[in-house]
């Protein structure tokens, strides 16, 4: 199905959306707002190669809708938003330096009423360029200007999340002999490998960028790198997405060898119902919003001039204790995960 600017604008249910056409490098800037009632809709920018502006633009609204509900969930006052940059190729040098400026200088003119950080795509070192053109980004400290990777922090929020996860799917959440397949070794599923691998998890990776997912697994040692194409098959205990969205959708669900789903990429779930796809095959999933949040919670924190390293962690910690509450009450019921979890941020919003 094709979808078009004009019907997805017409059909969002987030406060607006701001465009830009980025003439000098042919790039389409997306800045989704999605809601304001706990605070300033503040989320990541996401820089790729998309398809069409329009597939963009659905990105940020799907992205952004992900960002009020992750705020909600860990309570803290700030609202949905997400910033999508759709590039025409990967862009270096003076190209990439110019456009962030430009993107900077849109942020600023909106005067508050979005804040950014970083997303697949972009780095802590864009950041530092965006700052140049506007104070509302986060990741960069004010004070000695130094640059801050959320990706540590969003993997011990995923470790956190996958203890949880694997306590009520297993009995126990000793991770020791459980394999755990993390498709994606970025920034934040490396990190999350070596947290795995100490805790004596067995570690099955696979990454698009075949030599990255080598050169980890050597690393760590005793860890098998897959191709990625039928990474989706290997049995596993735990499958941990921190690459894209989508994995889990109508067709990769009944070919999935895992008993929990559990990891870091935003929107995993292709459609609302892959939730019960997987309920269905007693297949325990993380709500991705509740579990990616630690990057989000250091951030967060940050800005509201929180800075002790030991207070962010305990809060990012703190995902295992909301994530067993959701789960208790999703197993009380019966029903995926995602319905507590939405209850949950229905209520801190007000809705319910
Ligand atoms: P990253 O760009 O650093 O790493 C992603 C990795 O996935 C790359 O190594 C890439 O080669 C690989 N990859 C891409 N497509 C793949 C595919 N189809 N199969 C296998 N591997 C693939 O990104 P990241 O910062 O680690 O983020 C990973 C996911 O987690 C993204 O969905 C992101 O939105 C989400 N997330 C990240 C953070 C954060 O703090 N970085 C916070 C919340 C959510």
């Amino acid at each position: 199905m094709t979808v078009s600017l004009k019907s997805l604008i017409e059909g969002w249910e987030g406060i607006g959306v701001v465009s830009r056409y980025d003439q000098p490098t042919g790039s389409w800037i997306f800045i989704a707002l999605h809601d304001d009632t706990l605070g300033m809709p503040t989320g990541g920018t996401r820089m790729k190669v998309y398809p069409s502006p329009a597939l963009a633009l659905q990105d940020a609204m799907r992205l952004a809708a992900g960002m009020t509900a992750k705020w909600a969930a860990v309570d803290l006052d700030f609202g949905g938003g997400k910033g999508v940059i759709a590039v025409p190729h990967i862009l270096e040098g003076e190209e990439r330096h110019g456009l962030l400026l430009r993107y900077g200088q849109l942020i600023e003119s909106l005067n508050g009423s979005f804040g950014t950080g970083v997303d697949m795509g972009t780095t802590p070192e864009d950041m530092r360029v965006i700052k140049q053109a506007t104070s509302r980004v986060h990741g960069v400290d004010p004070e000695t200007g130094q640059t801050i990777d959320p990706g540590p922090f969003t993997a011990r929020g995923v470790f956190a999340g996958m203890r949880a996860v694997v306590r009520q799917a297993f009995g126990t959440d000793d991770l020791t002999g459980r394999v755990v397949h993390i498709q994606g070794v970025g920034d934040v599923g490396a990190p999350l490998a070596r947290m795995l691998k100490q805790a004596g998890a067995r570690i099955v990776l696979s990454d698009l960028d075949t030599r990255r997912a080598e050169s980890l697994a050597e690393a760590l040692g005793n860890t098998e790198a897959f191709e990625p194409h039928t990474a989706l098959e290997a049995p596993c205990d735990v499958y941990a997405p921190c690459a894209v969205g989508a994995t889990l959708n109508a067709e990769t669900i009944p070919e999935l060898k895992c008993r929990a789903v559990v990891g870091s990429a935003n929107n995993q779930l292709a459609t609302r119902e892959d939730a019960d796809r997987l309920h269905e095959r007693g297949i325990l999933y993380g709500p991705d919003y509740i579990v990616n949040a630690g990057g989000a919670i250091a951030f967060g924190l940050r800005g509201r001039g929180i800075v002790d390293e030991q207070a962010i962690a305990q809060r990012i910690d703190g995902i295992d204790t909301s994530l067993t509450e959701i789960l208790k009450e999703s197993s009380a019921s019966n029903e995926s995960p995602v319905y507590a979890a939405t209850r949950v941020v229905e209520r801190k919003l007000g809705k319910k």
